[in-house]
């Protein structure tokens, strides 16, 4: 590569001509196209930025696009009908094409040079609010990692280069703009956003930039909790969320996200990382093939190694089976909901997929059906399977909820008999060991799950 040198503009600007890059405007969505051209008419600078960027330099195909302009948002709001403007803390234009949203960002400057049109707010080193006009130069230079300050230029469809991002790129390296420690301390969410976006990308995180996390990382405790809902999102559903987690974990950051969990994992619970990554792959498995994912299951499986010890717990103290899953449940939430905002909607769901699980246990010909006849019975059943890796018994369970599933419901009725276990025929081969085994503990298991969670 051979860039040509603008040391008029920033002494350590790169240009990036059309013909040494390979962003064609071929991958970029007709929408941004749209944005990008019309504020060009109008007069304005326009570019494509951030990760949109990055990931077409990559080869990648962006799922969404975002623009910087010098265009004011009220000016932008003038030239689209399409248009409204959003946020307090980071004031912009959305631009709406059906379904496709185009963000629109007017330059941030440092408020240094006498920036006006808006405000900048900082409370103990962290940006509240940041709505101070600037130059890209500024704009460049306040964005998180090299690789996500490089600019599309619409006038010329030169790439622009203020920070080393093109570099960063070629080493596949994760590096921060500026003094990492003071970074983190504007925003700690740059410390997930660093394990997030290496895992995504398949980059390391420089050394410096993945220094503090040991002593910055507790900042995480202070972020918004819906801001960390959004970011969880991010990070586990959005198709490589079994590489974010071992990336946090190895970060050490699991546990400003996730405390139980770490704490489990950090125990030694072999059976649980197991459930875990499995739940992951899987997810990441129906991502990859187009099907949907619910952020409740996945929760629920990152939640259940406490969930479960609470729930042994509470049994122990005496309390019922229904009971002991209730409270555990309750009070995992209640927990995780301080550090990351579970919409109720997931919450009750994760519920419902927990206190199923002891119900699988029940192998009684009115329970069967009933079980098989809940709403919430397939998600179950699915975290069940997860859980093959906690005992041989699991596994025997799941492959008999398998198999009885595949009947028809008068075999299965047959099967299950007066209220009994299913008798060993050719059609319930994979039944026969675990249910025998099942009959004899009915009664322990119905109130304690038995030796499920011992692994
Ligand atoms: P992806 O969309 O693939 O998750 P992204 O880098 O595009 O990654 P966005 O959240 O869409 O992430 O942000 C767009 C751009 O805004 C980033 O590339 C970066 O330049 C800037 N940005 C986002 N969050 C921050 C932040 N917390 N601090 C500084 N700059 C940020
Ligand atoms: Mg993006």
């Amino acid at each position: 590569m051979n860039p040509e040198y603008r040391s008029d503009v920033s002494p350590a600007m790169r240009i990036i001509p059309r013909e040494q890059h390979s962003i064609s405007r071929k991958n970029i969505s007709k929408a941004a196209l749209r944005v990008l051209y019309r504020l060009h008419e109008a007069g304005f600078d326009a570019y494509l930025v951030g990760g949109a960027v990055r990931d077409l330099l990559l080869g990648g195909h962006p799922k969404d696009f975002d623009v910087a302009t010098n265009a004011t948002p009220d000016e932008v709001k003038g030239l689209f009908r399409n248009c409204r403007l959003i946020g307090r803390r980071f004031r912009l234009a959305h631009v709406v094409f059906g379904p496709e949203i185009i963000e629109v960002a007017t330059f941030r400057g440092t408020g240094e040079e006498g920036g006006e049109g808006g405000d900048r707010h900082i409370v103990d080193g962290r940006i509240v609010r940041d709505n101070i006009w600037g130059s890209i130069e500024e704009d460049a230079v306040r964005r998180d990692f090299r690789v996500n300050a490089l600019y599309y230029d619409i006038a010329d469809f030169s790439v622009r280069d203020y920070v080393g991002g093109m570099q960063d790129l070629e080493d596949r390296s994760m590096r921060l703009i500026g003094d990492p420690e003071q970074r983190y301390r504007e925003d700690p969410v740059r410390m997930l956003r660093a394990a997030r976006l290496a895992a995504k990308l398949g980059f390391t995180i420089d050394h410096a930039a993945a220094a503090p996390f040991a002593t910055l990382g507790n900042l995480l405790s202070e972020a918004s909790p819906a801001r960390l809902f959004d970011e969880s999102l991010k990070l586990f559903l959005a198709g490589h969320g079994l590489k974010s987690f071992r990336m946090l974990e190895a970060c050490g950051l699991l546990k400003f996200l996730f405390p139980a969990t770490a704490r489990a994992l950090e125990r030694g619970d072999e059976a649980l990382r197991a459930l875990v990554e499995q739940g992951l792959a899987n997810t990441d498995a129906r991502i990859a093939a187009g099907k949907s994912v619910t952020p409740a299951f996945l929760y629920a499986v990152l939640l259940w190694g406490e969930v479960r010890d609470q729930a042994h717990g509470w049994m122990a103290q005496g309390f019922d089976m229904n009971e002991a899953w209730q409270r555990a449940a309750v009070h995992v939430v209640a927990e995780q909901c301080q550090r990351v905002a579970i919409p109720r909607r997931f919450t009750f769901t994760m519920e419902e997929i927990w206190a199923l699980q002891p119900r699988f246990e029940q192998i009684h010909r009115k329970r069967v059906f009933r079980l098989m006849s809940h709403p919430r019975f397939r998600a179950a059943f699915d975290f069940l399977l997860l859980r093959a890796h906690e005992s041989p018994r699991m596994r025997e369970l799941g492959e008999w909820w398998n198999h009885a599933q595949q009947l028809p419901p008068e075999m299965l009725a047959a099967a299950l008999g007066g209220g009994g276990v299913p008798p060993a025929s050719e059609h319930t081969v994979a039944a026969t060991a675990p249910a025998r085994k099942r009959r004899r503990r009915r009664k322990p298991a119905g109130r304690g799950k038995g030796d499920s969670g011992g692994a």
